[in-house]
C-alpha cells in the first residue's frame, strides 16, 4: 500500500483548487455505495443497473474522475466504478500497483487471452469479504481518458484483473456473482453477519 500511495498524483496540482472551492472536502466525506443483504434495497438497485455511456467528456465528468481517484485512494481501493459513487456512466479508475493511476470512459474489452487465472478479490462495494475469482490472465481494452483522448491498452496480471472487475461495474455485475453457489452462500452469509454486528 505504501508503494501505491508513493506514485505521484496526476490530479495533485488541483488539490488546492479544489480546497478552495470546498469541493474537495465535500466528495472526500462521500460514501461509497455497499451491497446489501435484502432484495430490492436502493444501494443494490444502484449496484446491479448497467451504467450509461459518457459520450461527451464535459469539465463535470473530468472532476468526477479526479473525485472518483481521491475516494479509492481515501479508502486504500485499487479500482473504483461509477456506479459505486452513486454515478450510473460508464465510467471507472484503477491505480494498480506499481502503475499509474488510470481513468476509463466508455471502455470496451476488445480481447481476452485464452488462459484463465484464479486470483483472491475484493471490492469497496463489499467490504470484509474476499474470494477467488477466475479470469482472462490478459486483456486488450479501448477506452477514453479524462483529457477525451482515446487509447487501447494491453495489461496482464493485477491490472488486468482491476480492469475487468471494474468493467463488470459497469454492467450491474458484482465479483461475488461470478463465484460457484457454495462461495456466494458464504459471501452472503458473511454479510449477514456484518450486519447484525454493526
Ligand atoms: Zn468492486
Amino acid at each position: 500500500m505504501k508503494k501505491i500511495l508513493s506514485i505521484p498524483h496526476p490530479f495533485s496540482l488541483y488539490g488546492p483548487f479544489l480546497h478552495n472551492t470546498g469541493f474537495f472536502r465535500y466528495h472526500l466525506n462521500m460514501e461509497i455505495i455497499r451491497l446489501e443483504n435484502k432484495e430490492n434495497s436502493e444501494n443494490n438497485r444502484v449496484l446491479r443497473q448497467k451504467a450509461k455511456p459518457v459520450k461527451n467528456i464535459s469539465g463535470e465528468i473530468r472532476e468526477r474522475a479526479r473525485e472518483m481517484l481521491d475516494i479509492m485512494h481515501r479508502d486504500r481501493g485499487v479500482g473504483l466504478a461509477g456506479p459505486q459513487v452513486g454515478l450510473l456512466k460508464r465510467i471507472f479508475v484503477t491505480h494498480a500497483e506499481g502503475d499509474q493511476p488510470r481513468v476509463f470512459i466508455d471502455p470496451s474489452i476488445i480481447w481476452t487471452s485464452q488462459d484463465q487465472v484464479s486470483y483472491e478479490e475484493g471490492c469497496l462495494s463489499v467490504p470484509g469479504v474476499w474470494a477467488h475469482v477466475t479470469r482472462p490472465g490478459k486483456i486488450k481494452v479501448q477506452a477514453w481518458n479524462e483529457k477525451g483522448r482515446a487509447f487501447t491498452l494491453e495489461a496482464s496480471g493485477l491490472l488486468a484483473r482491476i480492469i475487468l472487475h471494474e468493467y463488470d461495474h459497469l454492467e450491474g455485475i458484482l465479483f461475488i456473482d461470478r463465484l460457484d453457489s457454495a462461495g456466494r452462500e458464504k459471501v452472503l452469509s458473511k454479510l449477514e453477519k456484518q450486519k447484525k454486528a454493526g
